[in-house]
């Protein structure tokens, strides 16, 4: 009987230690420790020794099953530290990476903040406004009546108010910036300077130069003794600090309902260099920047008064800023996602 447990152990702890997995260790504990193990069977034989053997069989018997229970045990945690030892002479944690890539600014944004740092340093204060917007703020309070001509340029887009109290074509997408004016001004009291950056929208033909949905900054500043002069020297600043210093500009009169006089900014096309192309439609300008002193009409509606204040507004297309600061041909490439046009910038 003692022989045979030695032989239990010794053959029980040589398989142990050649084990290569935890499987295998487990099969070995079957084996030697199961119901039906070896060692198990071996030990229901010792009732059927002499009563004065059994207690120092009992005992050799036990010493031998905490051997081998201790041989599988440090033998398990041994495998499992090898294991993550190969785990980690298999990734070499020292490599370099793969770098993720790395999103930017689209140029448009990257642009948006360069008129917005322009204008703060002018005094300028950047608002927000909805882009759904009221018909009242849009044309009314932009001295726009309902039957004025001035509506036919600005192809509206109507929300559809069919199933609310909402009196139909009351509610619009707004297709200027400048429709903040009226928000603003009703609330903030003369001397301001505020720009208002933002996308508009119109029912209209897309071309090169021609979209459906548009940003714009629009501006305006009120205060005492302000003239076309003050207007004309804020253009020329900002275009200069955003185009270079070399930059050619011209201005026009024109007519807006809101303003009086109403001057119409043109920058020379730095697509073609001047020479004319698609862009300006082979004139060598582009139109950038609509402004003029704002219309009495639109003070009073606010609330001031016109004898006492004066101001001027603009708005930049901003869209057609960034095409012709970045030499793009079409100002559809602004709004197409492909990473070889975005990854220029
Ligand atoms: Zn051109």
């Amino acid at each position: 009987m003692e022989e045979e447990l030695m032989q239990i152990k010794n053959s029980a702890v040589s398989m142990i230690i050649e084990a290569v997995d935890q499987k295998e260790l487990e099969e070995i504990k079957l084996q030697f420790l199961g119901r039906s193990g070896r060692l198990t069977l071996t030990l229901k034989e010792i009732t059927k020794l002499p009563k004065e053997k059994r207690p120092e069989i009992g005992i050799l018997a036990n010493d031998v099953k905490r051997v081998i229970e201790e041989t599988l045990e440090n033998q398990m945690s041994n495998l499992k530290s090898q294991k993550s030892h190969e785990i980690k002479k298999r990734i070499d944690t020292t490599a370099p990476g793969i770098k993720p890539n790395l999103g930017h600014l689209h140029p448009m944004t990257q642009v948006l903040y360069e008129v917005v740092e322009v204008f703060k340093s002018l005094g300028f204060q950047a608002a927000d406004g909805p882009e759904i917007e009221t018909d009242h703020y849009n044309f009314e309070a932009l001295n726009i009546p309902k039957d004025h001509p001035a509506r036919d340029t600005q192809q509206t887009l109507y929300l559809d108010t069919r199933n609310s109290k909402v009196t139909p074509g009351d509610i619009i997408l707004r297709t200027q910036t400048s429709a903040m004016q009226g928000r603003i001004m009703e609330k903030v009291k003369p001397p301001l300077r505020v720009i208002v950056p933002g996308k508009n929208f119109r029912y209209e033909q897309v071309d090169a130069s021609h979209g459906f949905e548009f940003w714009q900054v629009e501006g305006f500043l009120v205060d005492t003794n302000v003239r076309l002069t003050d207007l004309f020297g804020t253009i020329d600043y900002v275009l200069r600090k955003l185009m270079g210093k070399d930059v050619k500009l011209k201005f026009a009169t024109t007519n807006f309902p809101f303003v009086e006089p109403g001057v119409d900014t043109y920058i020379s096309c730095t697509v073609c260099g001047g020479r004319g192309c698609s862009f300006c439609k082979y004139s060598g300008w582009s139109e950038i920047m609509p402004a003029g002193m704002i219309h009495p009409n639109v003070l009073k509606a606010v609330g001031y008064n016109s004898q006492k204040v004066s101001g001027f507004a603009f708005a930049i297309g901003l869209s057609r800023l960034v095409t012709l600061r970045y030499q793009m041909d079409d100002l559809r490439l602004l709004t197409n996602p492909d990473m070889r046009i975005l990854e220029q910038f």
